[in-house]
């Protein structure tokens, strides 16, 4: 097994050398850590100072590079002991430890922590070079030992791990039809990406059990096999969407913004010098467009889509809060370049400002993710949406955290206009339905303008109603039957005014309208001065165009 990322080695190389005396990885791959610990302590030019590997583990206590077991070495006391008395320039992997830290109704072994504790000197200024990694499948740190501990980010295995493995199987199955080049193979691997070794494997063999073979439609399997994976893990989802940029009504600014950003991650975009682009957080009016937007863009950028649950995350009921994230974090980078949405980042993170008294570790968690989002070199952009912005943190909306905040308000009546047409042009599509109804630009200024104030949620479903009307009717759509669903609407801006206007004034001093300033006109026309209590009459964010 090779193939490891280079820069991978050389950050857990530059932590041993630096005398880190406890790493923590958190992995299912217990195996591929080992290897990755072995390639890095041995090579010379990274390492400088050569060591050996003893692992450890509660069923058998200490075995060498040979696989010699050490006599009197089972318990974790006599395993700390081992390694202090050790003079010889070594790491010491210690396996599954987190069950002594306190798991469960299991609680804290407080011998062990205390004696791991008191070898710390021994670690730290032995002469010769020693280091203890923990490699376990979850994380699990005691409260006595956070500062002394570090967490390395084992990633997960890139494309050229996945392809050895493909091709080892593939050598073991020789038998086995491959209806695949070699760039059809790579594509396979490329396609698992995301996926554990073990995971990977268990999607091929699968793909070669269906089909008989190997060829092209495996890569669906291999697809629907990673998407079962990753929804397994609750909170994390694949997004497959057929929405596009042209589906959403309005929001020119916004649209601009991202368009401009599109491939920024190719080869052709550092010839610019241009930093890749960190992640946007898009606020505002529910049911104008966030989610749409989020959606939008799998296809605009032609990238893979991810949703990350945060409330799940903070739930508890998917286990370990942190260890989620960091698993829904290398998730998201192994099949990078891809976009992470986090959806309605406000309700994950209401714990951080200490409104559900869980402040700890809902910190530590929004600590891992502002971190990563700060330090990521791996090409994920963000898209967090977010319906009420009082509850997020103010560290999140710190300059340099995402690239820019846009606003998004009710839509003007010329975006109102853009969103009827979508969704009538979407429903009129056979002959029948539509045949008492000319969808010109007069409807649509009509329509536009009996709808002040409305969401493009409530268009939409104006449109619906308007249709079950027809429909109840048995004929064919009717005008009447738009301006009567209107009527029997009462949009939000009436009913969460005081919402609507409080988001505002927040947007104001944070963010920028997601609508383009030519939209805009008719709010900030000399004859009808905005008005700051009137919903229909103000507007929320800068004017700023891109
Ligand atoms: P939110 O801002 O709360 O995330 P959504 O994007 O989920 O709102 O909007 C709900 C639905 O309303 C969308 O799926 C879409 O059908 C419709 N809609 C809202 N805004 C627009 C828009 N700007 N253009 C077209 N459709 C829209």
């Amino acid at each position: 097994m090779a193939g490891f990322d280079i820069k991978i080695v050389q950050k857990m190389a530059n932590l041993l050398r630096a005398r880190f005396p406890y790493i923590y990885i958190t992995t299912w791959e217990e195996e591929r850590a080992v290897e990755f610990i072995k390639e890095t302590v041995s090579d010379e030019t990274t390492i400088k100072t050569v060591r050996k590997v003893y692992q450890w583990s509660q069923s058998r206590g200490f075995q060498d590079e040979d696989g010699r077991v050490r006599n009197n070495t089972a318990s974790p006391a006599q395993a700390i002991d081992f390694i202090a008395k050790n003079g010889e320039n070594a790491i010491f992997i210690l396996k599954d430890f987190h069950v002594y830290f306190g798991i469960d109704h299991r609680p804290v072994d407080f011998d062990v922590v205390r004696r791991l504790r008191d070898i710390l000197p021994d670690l730290k200024y032995a002469e010769t070079m020693k280091n203890v990694i923990f490699v376990s499948p979850r994380l699990v740190i005691p409260e006595d030992m956070q500062k002394e501990i570090s967490i390395f980010d084992f990633p997960l295995p890139n494309e050229n791990e996945i392809r050895d493995r493909l091709d080892e199987m593939l050598r073991e199955n020789s038998a086995l039809q491959v209806l695949l080049d070699d760039e059809g193979k790579q594509q396979l691997a490329k396609s698992a990406l995301g996926l554990t070794l073990q995971e990977a494997e268990n999607a091929f063999a699968r793909a070669i059990v269906t089909r008989g073979c190997l060829d092209k439609e495996s890569l669906k399997i291999i697809f629907e096999e990673k998407n079962q994976v990753i929804k397994k893990t609750g909170i994390l989802e694949f997004i497959q969407s057929d929405l596009s940029v042209e589906d959403i009504g309005g929001l020119e600014n916004l649209k601009k913004w991202l368009q401009k950003r599109n491939n920024s991650w190719s080869s052709s975009a550092k010839k610019y010098n241009i930093p890749s682009p960190k992640g946007v957080l898009i606020t505002g009016v529910p049911g104008c467009g966030k989610s749409l937007t989020a959606k939008a863009m799998s296809a605009m950028w032609t990238l893979p889509l991810l949703k990350l649950d945060l409330g799940k995350i903070f739930s508890g009921l998917v286990g370990s809060s942190e260890e989620n994230m960091r698993r829904a974090l290398s998730t998201a980078e192994a099949i990078a370049p891809s976009i992470l949405w986090v959806d309605e980042i406000e309700k994950g993170l209401s714990g951080v400002t200490g409104s559900n008294g869980d402040s700890g570790t809902s910190s530590r968690v929004f600590g891992t993710f502002l971190t990563w989002m700060q330090e990521k070199d791996a090409p994920v952009f963000v898209v967090a949406t977010a319906n009420n912005i009082q509850g997020l943190p103010p560290e999140l909306l710190r300059k340099g955290r995402f690239d820019e905040i846009f606003f998004v308000d009710l839509p003007t009546r010329r975006e109102r206009k853009e969103i009827f047409d979508l969704h009538l042009k979407r429903r009129l599509n056979n002959d029948y339905i539509g045949q008492n109804l000319t969808l010109n630009d007069d409807l649509l200024n009509r329509l536009a303008e009996q709808t002040e104030g409305f969401v493009g949620a409530e268009v939409e479903q104006a449109v619906i109603s308007a249709l079950y009307e027809a429909f109840f009717n048995n004929r064919p759509l009717l005008e009447r039957d738009l301006s009567e669903s209107i009527v029997n609407t009462v949009p939000l801006s009436v009913t969460q005014k005081e919402q609507i206007l409080a988001l505002r004034q927040w947007a104001n001093v944070r963010a920028v309208a997601a609508t383009a300033r030519e939209d805009l006109q008719e709010y900030i026309s000399d004859e009808k001065p905005s008005d700051e209590e009137d919903v229909k009459a103000s507007r929320g964010g800068r004017n700023l165009d891109f």
